[in-house]
């Protein structure tokens, strides 16, 4: 495939964005976009997507559906994508086809491979738990040795919001714990001794300029992110550090967009949890705190326009309403500091992400300063 040659960044408004995946976090870039003049198309496997609803087109197809990403990249300026499973092999056939792709391949592949990432994360100076690649029972054996129980077995690939991870609290739980990964290629984690869970939300433009959203810190349950307070409570020297990893996160990676960083604060230091390529659900309160969204952000960044001022003008508590927590929607749009997204999806399965409510609290002093 030859794609024509495309508009360089900065990109005029009247260009088209290609999104690889119709979830709501493309929907949300698809607001975004479409306020800054714009168009989305979208390729997701499943009709009337929700991303589709708000964009100029859907290309309905499977991900690795080589006609399909052809037809994306030919009516592009720049293709991105909001979730991290897409498959590698996509992202590299759009960009050896000639598109313009952000974030680039490599920050994908890394993001997919937990060892992989563990790997980059040290090379670039920003410090993980310790950990082993598991391909089998022995080499469960052998980390769990070196790591010390209790330790967290996670599938390397395709684990989201807890799934595909069992712990490990002595040799005995060895063959359950594999058994629970499905005897899939993993990675054996030291547990973090953690005080709490932050996250980092970032971008980084064509020219290498870079800008930081203020820490969020984040509750999860069953593994499934429940609430972010940001701007967090945190000292100067936390969030400085927050700031150094971001920084070299993106440097590293010569990335181009928005990321996610999970951070464990440890008390004296923090480590980093896991990456996400991408636009972030702990980033979501930057709809309602922040001037600049971290989805105009996004945009702004693959664009090749400025990047937005990301000091908060508001605190936000961000709360995810799963499943039939979304029945609450008149209570919530009847409270005045309450900011309702909804995300368009017609069942409401348990655990599913349906929206999400951002109350508006006073900003501290503090936080302002910054
Ligand atoms: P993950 O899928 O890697 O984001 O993990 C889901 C959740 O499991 C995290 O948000 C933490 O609460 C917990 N967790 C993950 N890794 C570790 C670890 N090495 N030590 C302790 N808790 C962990």
């Amino acid at each position: 495939m030859t794609i024509p040659p495309r508009r360089q960044p900065p990109l005029s408004p009247g260009a088209v964005i290609g999104v690889l995946g119709g979830g709501q976090l493309g929907r949300m870039l698809g607001e975004a976009a479409s306020r800054l003049g714009f168009d989305l198309v979208v390729l997701d496997p499943e009709p009337a997507s929700p991303a589709a609803r708000v964009a100029a087109r859907q290309i309905t197809a499977a991900y690795g559906d080589a006609d399909a990403l052809d037809a994306l990249g030919r009516v592009s300026d720049v293709v991105t994508f909001e979730f991290e499973n897409v498959p590698a092999a996509s992202v590299a056939r759009l960009a050896a086809g000639g598109a313009l792709v952000a974030p680039g391949p490599r920050a994908l592949a890394i993001a997919q491979d937990r060892v992989e990432e563990k790997t980059f994360l040290i090379a670039a100076g920003a410090a993980t738990v310790d950990f082993g690649a598991v391909d089998s029972t022995d080499d469960l054996r052998r980390a769990l040795a070196e790591l010390g129980a209790p330790a967290l077995l996670k599938t390397r690939r395709e684990g989201y919001d807890g799934k595909g991870q069992a712990w490990v609290r002595s040799a005995d739980e060895i063959d359950a714990a594999w058994a629970a990964v499905g005897g899939r290629p993993s990675i054996l984690e030291a547990r973090a001794d953690f005080r709490r869970e932050l996250s980092i939300i970032a971008a980084r433009g064509w020219d290498g300029s870079v800008a930081i959203f203020p820490l969020g810190e984040n509750r999860h349950a069953d593994g499934i992110l429940r609430t972010t307070l940001a701007p967090a409570a945190a000292d100067a020297a936390t969030a400085a550090a927050a700031q150094d990893i971001a920084a070299r996160v993106l440097n590293g990676l010569d990335y181009v967009g928005v990321i996610g960083i999970e951070l464990f604060d440890l008390g004296d230091r923090l480590l980093v949890n896991e990456i996400a390529p991408r636009v972030h659900n702990t980033g979501h309160w930057t709809q309602d705190g922040c001037a600049c969204d971290q989805f105009e952000q996004h945009i702004r960044a693959i664009a090749g326009w400025p990047l937005g001022p990301t000091a908060p003008h508001a605190a936000v508590e961000m709360t995810n309403l799963l499943g039939a927590e979304v029945g609450a929607w008149p209570e919530l749009a009847a409270a005045p500091d309450a900011r309702l997204h909804l995300y368009g999806k017609a069942e409401a399965r348990p655990d599913r992400k349906m929206g999400h409510v951002n109350r508006l609290r006073p900003l501290s002093a503090d936080a302002a300063q910054d």
